[in-house]
């Protein structure tokens, strides 16, 4: 597989007889051709990756495997995974989940992202204690970057789990860069626009909406000239509005009474993709895992063709809000493989989108959260 050096893409063979005959006008379809042949890849765990399950993958026509880099597995392992899927002429990416993380959220309860003001959330969790004088009521186990001090412990980790992986990847996806779920309160997992939202900060919150622009340049410094590449999730949605907020529309209740989609969510969101995008012309991920994110409501463009959504909100939330958007070949949108049926449909949605690049995860992606009470 011929992969092109700027766009990462794998050339499509009609692309590549343009080049070597120099003749395009004799093949007008190559450009479209060429848009239409994203690059595949298949997101694992290392204890997934052998010299079998790598000869499937290739046999399943991924070009690339990316594996979940986290504390799991030994160096030795991540070696093996590295050696296996080199040795299958496979491109090996990393995939590092940022914001999610147990072991963090435990050591530092403070730095977890808070639910915002909006009591909405309690709906999905009426066992939950309620948030008494003096308390906050957080996502556990979201850590986001947007307090000061994760920031800096996450770049910290992302260096110690790059020492585990030889230096032949080829880039690294960095998930959950934005901030915690439900964090205006309304209860969406994709409400992440808001951080500590009315309610007291136990953490030091940073100012302005560049947060994960400035982590990527920063994880970028570190690695030199391999692509770092942000996978983001999109807000709240028009379709999540209570119907009394939406001419009367059913939807999906996602937002439970709050009417946050269509004002502060999609506004901020465009700020901080804007800050993404300004220094920056690489790819981005586009997190379309549509049972992870709860998107299963089919009436309600949830299911496994929710990955054409994802994009469409970029294509009418940016320009509403000013905001510029980016050409679909840049976005590597992130479908689940965790069934095979669901997989093929999602993955041929993905592939028609346009989109540069189609990541299959056959893992989990966890977007859940837990509420838990924190002392101011
Ligand atoms: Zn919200």
């Amino acid at each position: 597989m011929m992969i092109d050096l700027i766009t990462q893409r794998p050339r499509s063979i009609l692309a590549l007889a343009m080049l070597l005959t120099n003749i395009p006008q004799q093949l007008p379809a190559a450009p479209d051709q060429a848009k239409a042949t994203p690059l595949e890849i298949v997101l694992v765990e290392a204890p997934m990756v052998t010299p079998a399950t790598v000869a499937q993958w290739k046999k399943e026509k991924f070009h690339a495997v990316a594996v979940v880099l986290d504390e799991q597995a030994e160096k030795r392992s991540y070696a093996d995974c590295a050696r296996h899927i080199s040795e299958a002429g496979l491109d090996l990416y990393c995939w590092i989940e940022v914001a999610r993380n147990p072991k963090m959220a435990a050591a530092h309860p403070r730095w977890m992202a808070a639910l915002g003001s909006h009591d909405d959330w309690q709906k999905n969790f009426p066992n939950a204690p309620e948030p008494a004088i003096g308390e906050v009521a957080k996502a556990f186990p979201w850590v986001p970057i947007v307090y000061a001090e994760a920031f800096d412990a996450h770049l910290a980790r992302i260096e110690e789990l790059l020492q585990r992986l030889p230096n032949t990847w080829r880039g690294l996806l960095l998930n959950d860069l934005q901030g915690g779920p439900s964090a205006c309160g309304c209860g969406n997992v994709q409400c992440r626009w808001a951080v500590d939202y009315h309610v007291p900060s136990t953490a030091a919150k940073l100012p302005g909406a560049d947060a994960a622009a400035r982590f990527t340049a920063e994880v970028r410094q570190r690695l030199g000239d391999k692509p770092v590449i942000p996978v983001w999730t999109t807000e709240c949605a028009e379709v999540d509005l209570p119907p009394d907020k939406n001419r009367g529309r059913p939807g999906t209740g996602m937002c439970g009474t709050v009417g946050c989609a269509t004002s502060a969510c999609s506004e901020v969101f465009a700020r901080q993709w804007t800050a993404l995008t300004s220094d920056y012309s690489g790819p981005i991920g586009l997190l379309a895992a549509h049972t992870s994110l709860y998107r299963t409501q089919k009436e309600f463009g949830g299911g496994t063709g929710w990955v054409t959504n994802a994009m469409a909100y970029l294509d009418y939330t940016l320009p509403a809000k000013g905001a510029k958007t980016v050409s679909p070949d840049r976005l590597w949108v992130v479908v689940e493989g965790l069934r095979q049926d669901e997989e093929t449909i999602a993955r041929t949605a993905a592939i028609k989108s346009g989109a540069g690049a189609v990541i299959v995860a056959r893992v989990k992606i966890d977007q859940s959260y837990e509420p838990r009470i924190v002392r101011k």
